[in-house]
């Protein structure tokens, strides 16, 4: 094992067992309960987790008995409810399993009701307005469908249950119930049209998928604490851009720097023990940024196991003296990180209802799945764009690399030329891709896809998904997904009336194709604005947009009044995934982190600017100073070196102006927290910025033994 530098790697890392051996080790599977518990209590369970019927306590205290032992058999000492507040992270209280027996010893208890139900004081959590202080009553409430599991960190083991967190009145407080919600509503509308075609049979419902692609930053961890920005922000507010970025795009699936492959295969390593699928890793775009990729996932498994991949990379890079960093835009002037939400819908029965299969002109159920979609899209972009609304996203969104803020579709020429002839009449092919020849003989042909990809584009259709690409890189993708499955429930509801209407009871098959053409064209006549398959980056893109009507919202401040709009409470509720209420709160608490996000990051800026910055522009005025004074007392006045003072006096002038500046409008307060957020959009933001450019000015020209900040040649270009 090779020893890195500033780093307890080695010792830590444990053999690479057998993946297969390994895989879910540390979860309270489906295959545990079945070999551990009673037959009936296993049945009893089942029931509960695939069809929603409530839990005999009788059950829950076996079943609590059962996974204590094996807890305690692989070495728990503890256990938790792990739950997700508002905060977008998640929470964990933890409570002994270990209780005194009476006579000297221990005993180790874990009763039902403790596994069902537990009580944090739900005041200090975010509520947006939900819960006062005084009313702290909050439960978390066992959600039996995400497995329990093992969290293991130093020396410790901890038994972990996935819950759910309510208010003592019943509103949620965190963002697994919205989102179980929405998987309901969906099913329930997709269910409609899966009967219309009489595809249901077997059955039962369902369910949205999700695989999200997470990038992140790998920083050395001494350097990284040599960055207060980076330690409190996990962005650097100041920087100047190094000689080499990633312009000579060398890092994308470059060769993987040995530190980081040892990071990644631990991680991986934890993340299998979890039984959380991970499939893909590589370099992305920016040097330092890298990616890891799971097997997609029913959505709030998914999303429960996004949040265990965040905190792992978190967790696992100090052993390797690294620190993973979240953050959409830790580094000014190279890409930023986001995280690919690849999103579909699937019956329970295991069938994909947006593949398009062969030929897909005649395939039209899946034509209705994806004009659904489609219009889902363009009816609620304002949602799909506040839903991923947040301080780090603004500035990834509509910078030059990352999806813009427009949201618009990519489908591809095959699909883009069925749609054409759909809203012509009966669409007669579906174009093919044929094949590539390499010119080479000893290389095979590859099957070349009906279209290209598109990069660029915030919502693409992927060969049997779509991936959403604008969230962010630390987001949960709880929210966007609630968001997702909301709108698109909203849609199937509205095509399934349609449908019916239009081709009566008991049709025969050649009134139920003309109503379905019907329907799809009159879809595709309303939406297809929203649909763009060209580059997203440009200019004429913009324009193009704004002509046809596409919302157009450049930043967070814009898109949070969305979540207040009536249309948008309306929905929620009319769909049961959300009160009006429960939205407000959301609403509260997504402005409020924006806010305090912003003043930390403006806080943070001068106090580096006062205390880092000053100190070393000064002490090398100083060393200039005298050198032209100790030439003019040596009697060879050197004009340069004047001139070089000079200069140096005329940047450190501009910056102590920019620093005063921002000075006078961070202080600023303001009760109502969007009142707050506008004046740090209009006075806050702009000063930060101008104070920013004459800090890397300075860095410029103070030099490098001088400079009190690890520079961008350091943090990104290590190994
Ligand atoms: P690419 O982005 O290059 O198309 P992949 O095809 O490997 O990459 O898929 C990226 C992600 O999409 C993976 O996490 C994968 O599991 C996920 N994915 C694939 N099929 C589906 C699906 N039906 N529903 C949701 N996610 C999916
Ligand atoms: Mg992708």
């Amino acid at each position: 094992m090779t020893a890195f530098p500033h780093s307890n790697a080695g010792a830590n890392i444990a053999p690479i067992d057998r993946v297969d051996e390994i895989f879910g080790r540390d979860v309270f599977s489906r295959r545990l309960m079945r070999q551990r518990l009673p037959k009936d209590v296993y049945k009893s369970l089942l029931r509960t987790i695939d069809h929603g019927e409530p839990l005999d306590p009788k059950v829950a205290d076996v079943v609590a008995a059962t996974m204590k032992d094996w807890a305690i058999e692989n070495g728990a000492t503890h256990y938790t409810h792990w739950f997700q507040p508002l905060t977008g992270l998640t929470a964990e209280k933890h409570d002994s399993l270990v209780s005194p027996d009476g006579s000297g010893g221990v005993i180790f208890n874990f009763s039902g009701s403790e596994l069902v139900q537990g009580e944090p004081d739900a005041s200090s959590f975010p509520s947006g307005g939900l819960r006062a202080t005084f009313e702290a009553r909050g439960y978390t409430a066992w959600d039996p469908t995400s497995p329990a599991f093992l969290m293991r960190g130093e020396r410790n083991v901890t038994l972990c249950i996935p819950t759910a967190f309510v208010s003592w009145n019943g509103e949620a407080l965190d963002t697994k119930i919205p989102l179980l919600r929405s998987m309901e509503a969906l099913s329930r509308q997709a269910m409609r049209i899966l009967k219309f075609f009489g595809s249901d049979f077997g059955v039962s419902r369902v369910e949205t998928t999700v695989g999200p692609e997470q990038e992140y930053f790998l920083v050395d961890r001494e350097l990284f604490y040599k960055r207060p920005d980076l330690v409190t922000c996990e962005r650097t507010l100041f920087g100047a851009k190094p000689p080499k970025g990633q312009q000579l795009e060398d890092h994308y699936f470059g060769t993987i720097p040995p530190r980081v492959l040892a990071f990644m295969s631990e991680v991986e390593h934890e993340l299998y023990r979890l039984g959380v699928p991970v499939k893909t890793r590589h370099n992305e775009v920016a040097p330092g940024q890298y990616e890891i990729a799971p097997l997609f996932e029913v959505s709030h498994i998914a999303s429960d196991h996004q949040m265990i991949m965040m905190e792992t990379l978190k967790r696992v890079a100090p052993r390797f003296g690294l620190q993973a960093l979240l953050h959409e835009k830790p580094f000014a002037g190279v890409n930023g990180s986001g995280k690919h939400n690849n999103w579909s819908m699937a019956t329970d029965t295991g069938v994909n209802l947006l593949d398009p299969k062969d030929e897909t002109h005649t395939n039209m159920q899946f034509l209705v799945f994806l004009c659904a979609t489609i219009r889902a899209v363009d009816v609620h972009a304002d949602l799909l764009r506040a839903s991923i609304a947040a301080a780090g996203n603004d500035h990834r969104l509509g910078a030059n690399e990352a999806p813009p803020a427009i949201i618009s579709i990519f489908l591809g020429d095959m699909l883009s030329d069925i749609l054409d002839q759909v809203e012509k009449g009966l669409p007669k092919r579906t174009l093919h891709g044929g094949t590539i020849d390499l010119g080479a003989k000893s290389l095979p042909q590859l099957p070349r896809h009906s279209g290209d990809r598109n990069r660029t584009s915030p919502f693409a259709f992927t060969g049997n998904k779509f991936e959403f690409r604008a969230v962010g890189s630390s987001a949960s993708i709880a929210f966007p997904n609630t968001v997702l499955n909301t709108i698109v429930a909203e849609s199937l509801d509205h095509v399934a009336t349609d449908l019916e209407k239009a081709a009566g009871r008991n049709p025969s098959t050649a009134k139920l194709q003309s109503a379905v053409l019907e329907v799809l064209k009159k879809i595709i006549k309303e939406h297809k604005r929203v649909i763009f398959d060209g580059d997203n980056y440009t200019a004429e893109w913009h324009a193009e947009a704004k002509r046809r009507g596409l919302p157009i919202m450049g930043d967070s401040v814009e898109a949070f009044p969305v979540l207040k709009n009536k249309k948008n409470g309306e929905l929620f509720k009319k769909y049961g995934v959300l009160t009006k209420a429960e939205l407000d709160s959301r609403q509260h608490v997504v402005v409020e982190k924006w806010v305090k996000q912003l003043v930390i990051e403006a806080e943070t800026m001068i106090s580096i600017s006062r205390t880092m910055i000053l100190p070393a522009a000064i002490k090398y005025l100083t060393i200039l100073a005298a050198s032209v004074s100790q030439l003019k007392t040596a009697g060879t006045a050197s004009p340069d070196t004047a001139e070089v003072l000079k200069e140096f006096i005329a940047y450190l002038a501009v910056f102590r102006k920019a620093l005063l500046g921002l000075e006078k409008v961070a202080g600023h307060h303001d009760d109502d927290p969007m009142r707050h957020a506008l004046h740090i959009k209009h006075k806050v933001r702009p000063a930060m910025d101008e104070l920013r450019v004459t800090v890397d000015q300075l860095e410029n020209h103070v030099p490098y033994d001088l400079w009190p900040l690890a520079t961008y040649r350091d943090l990104l270009l290590l190994k």
